[in-house]
């Protein structure tokens, strides 16, 4: 009642000869998941920042996760300035034990999760295989591939309760194609493709739906993107949209995987 109250007095001023029912109808349309709560790894910056002010902006309270308390803020702050809902629960998604107390704190407060965009990852671009420290391979990995198998394993109980949700995961087109001095890269990114279908199939039957979206490149600090013309390639408000085009399809039908490219190459 209250936030239809606080909706309600810009909607009226923009659209003044509207009665009651039509600018409920149009608070609607604005804030289409306005009620869920979403849960967005790596929220502090680039791509999954962005996700996480789309998904605020469309209504839901909006869960940021990450390793960086000051960069989770700042994007907190963001939504909070554009009259979103938001919480920060700082957690890193290769320790297990770390996203299964978000879950527990998600679970305390909210008491659901109907949204969960896994989209913390880091890059390795540099170097032929024969060459990738094993170090490095062990961090590619464990963030991009085994950290989502952490959050699904921690988050997805509570959609499993609820006989609902919408997982998305953030690939690349590096999980479709050969990408060399990334092998790695690829590697986390092709297992998550095969991951996210499985993981579609397996909880279909709870009625969850499981969704990829793999990216071309996308201007952020995840790579230098040396040659690329910044202003041709994507933008991470562009994965943004596609996150919103995904959890505001009618619950009966679900677009399982999305590739996304810029219209000019860069
Ligand atoms: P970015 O480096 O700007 O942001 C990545 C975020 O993930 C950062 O906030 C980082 O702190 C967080 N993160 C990294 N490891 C983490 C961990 N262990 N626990 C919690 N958070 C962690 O990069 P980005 O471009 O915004 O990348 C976001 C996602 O998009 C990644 O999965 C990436 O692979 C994917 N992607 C990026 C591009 C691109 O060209 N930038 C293209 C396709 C897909």
């Amino acid at each position: 009642m209250r936030i239809a109250e606080t909706l309600d007095v810009p909607l009226r001023a923009a659209a003044p000869n509207l009665n009651h029912k039509e600018t409920a109808f149009l608070m609607d349309t604005r804030q289409p998941i306005a009620g869920q709560v979403a849960v967005v790894t790596g929220a502090g910056r680039g791509i999954g920042a962005a996700i996480a002010r789309k998904l605020a902006a469309l209504g839901a309270t909006t869960v940021l996760c990450g390793r960086t308390q000051t960069s989770l803020d700042e994007t907190a702050r963001a939504i909070v300035d554009s009259g979103g809902k938001t919480e920060v629960i700082p957690c890193d998604v290769t320790i297990l034990h770390q996203l299964e107390y978000a879950a527990a704190r998600v679970d305390s407060t909210f008491g659901r999760l109907d949204i969960l965009v896994n989209n913390a990852g880091v890059g390795g671009f540099k170097d032929p295989l024969h060459n990738l420290p094993p170090e490095d391979w062990d961090r590619i990995l464990n963030t991009n591939l085994r950290g989502v198998y952490y959050a699904i394993r921690a988050f997805a109980p509570l959609m499993i309760r609820a006989y609902s949700g919408h997982i998305v995961n953030i690939s690349s087109l590096a999980g479709k194609n050969a990408l060399p001095n990334g092998a790695a890269y690829a590697a986390s990114k092709w297992g998550l493709n095969g991951l996210t279908y499985s993981v579609a199939e397996e909880l279909r039957g709870h009625n969850i739906r499981v969704s990829v979206i793999c990216p071309g490149s996308v201007e952020t600090e995840l790579s230098p993107h040396t040659g690329k013309d910044p202003n041709k390639m994507l933008q991470p408000d562009d994965v943004a949209h596609v996150v919103g085009m995904l959890v505001t399809q009618a619950t009966q039908s679900f677009a399982s995987e999305i590739l996304l490219r810029p219209t000019q190459k860069p």
